[in-house]
């Protein structure tokens, strides 16, 4: 099977191809991610891993010959995994459960994930009860970034996470083929980067639904098939300028493992405002930074991890001289965003304790934000809609104040 918009796009000679037509492929690719890992095996034979955000290097599946893939929440209810996890565990780890239990995770040879919370490791068990046959690889991420031995520990986690990998496929990753893939990696995180500052600058038009999809592609597409397509997305765009988009500038906040719902990014939009920036992991946060291409690819890989934290801090690790409310300000202050939408997943841990101190720090400053909490299960657009245009009336009276 391949996906429909690929056929479509590889019918037409390279230089007719349009900016809708990409983000067409990318949508494709975000909103159907196991159909796309089963095309990709059809076609290459290959392996596919999977990964649970958010800190899994990519760098060593990719490097070792596999589709390294992101594993993505499903819009469908939750059916077999209400008797699996707790209902009072976030959306994304009921959802991982749910389609395990449903075995929509055939096409995946192995599954790795370095642990971030709670939740997710008690969902990483019952997915291993639900498939035995699947090869599940963990490993232990140390949450503390600012220790004499934090950068020790880390490099630790990435060699058990290579040795294991590699004794899974029974091969060796080389130092020249992790080199190789970190190029690779680097360039889509570069040229993703390039358009956040574009769309900030108002140089590019891209709705927040259009960034996710490119973001959530490159999650799960083969890396050098979406630079590919990126590489054609940029020539277009910058040969082809489009008015600056007019709206109430704004950030969107938070949301970690799971993408926000199409229909919440729309109708925050539809209610007059713009979005130009973000650290959702969806977003900003999975491309902030790149990793060292020269040197010891392990050193890189956990170097990588510690600085991650200090681009875009998360509040499931620990650092005591980077503070999340602080980047996010300063964010906003280079964005020129007059206020910020935290979405937040329902029941996620790590974003309820520390959102008491972005309040706080906001509310000291006068800078407004509205909290959103989302919900797998389906929300109540209208209501919501209700709450954003009067966030949006208040961000309004401010700046003409
Ligand atoms: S960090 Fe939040 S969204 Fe991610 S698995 Fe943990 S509770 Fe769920």
């Amino acid at each position: 099977m391949r996906l429909l918009a690929t056929l479509v796009l590889e019918a037409k000679p390279e230089e007719d191809v349009n900016k809708q037509e990409i983000l067409a492929v990318f949508e494709d690719a975000a909103s159907r991610p196991l159909a796309y890992a089963q095309a990709w095996k059809d076609r290459t034979g290959g392996k596919v891993v999977g990964s649970f955000p958010m800190n899994f290097p990519g760098e060593i599946a990719h490097a070792a010959g596999t589709l390294p893939m992101i594993l993505q929440e499903s819009d469908d209810a939750i059916t077999l995994g209400h008797g699996l996890l707790f209902p009072f565990y976030c959306g994304y780890t009921r959802s991982m459960v749910d389609q395990a239990a449903r075995q929509e995770f055939n096409v995946l040879d192995a599954i790795m994930f370095g642990d971030h919370c709670v939740q997710l490791l008690g969902m990483a068990d019952a997915i291993r009860m639900q498939l035995p046959d699947t090869k599940v690889i963990f490993f232990q991420l140390i949450s503390s970034m600012c220790d004499p031995w934090t950068f020790g520990r880390a490099v630790e986690s990435f060699e058990v996470l290579k040795n294991e990998l590699e004794e899974f496929l029974g091969s060796k990753i080389s130092d020249e083929a992790m080199h190789e893939s970190t190029k690779i990696f680097n360039r889509n995180r570069q040229m993703i980067r390039k358009l956040y500052e574009m769309r900030k600058s108002g140089a590019v038009s891209l709705s927040a639904v259009e960034m996710q999809h490119i973001v959530k592609s490159s999650m799960i597409m083969d890396k050098v098939d979406h630079n590919k397509l990126l590489e054609q997305f940029m020539a277009y765009v910058e040969a082809n300028p489009e008015p600056e988009p007019k709206g109430i500038r704004l950030h969107l906040s938070g949301h970690f493992c799971q993408a926000p719902k199409r229909e919440v990014l729309d109708m925050i939009e539809d209610c007059g405002a713009i979005i130009v920036g973000d650290d959702l992991y969806h977003g900003f946060r999975y491309i902030s930074t790149d990793v060292d291409e020269a040197g010891k690819p392990v050193e890189a890989l956990a170097k990588w991890y510690m600085e991650r934290n200090t681009g875009v801090p998360c509040p499931t690790r620990v650092q005591n001289d980077v503070d999340w409310d602080s980047f996010l300000l300063k964010a906003m202050e280079q964005e020129k965003a007059a206020g910020m939408i935290v979405l937040m997943a329902k029941f996620c841990e790590p974003h309820m304790y520390y959102y008491p101190e972005v309040k706080e720090a906001f509310e000291k400053k006068g800078v407004p934000h509205l909290l959103i909490e989302t919900e797998h299960e389906s929300m109540a657009i209208e209501g919501l809609k209700t709450r954003v245009e009067t966030f949006l009336e208040i961000v309004k009276r401010r700046q003409a104040a």
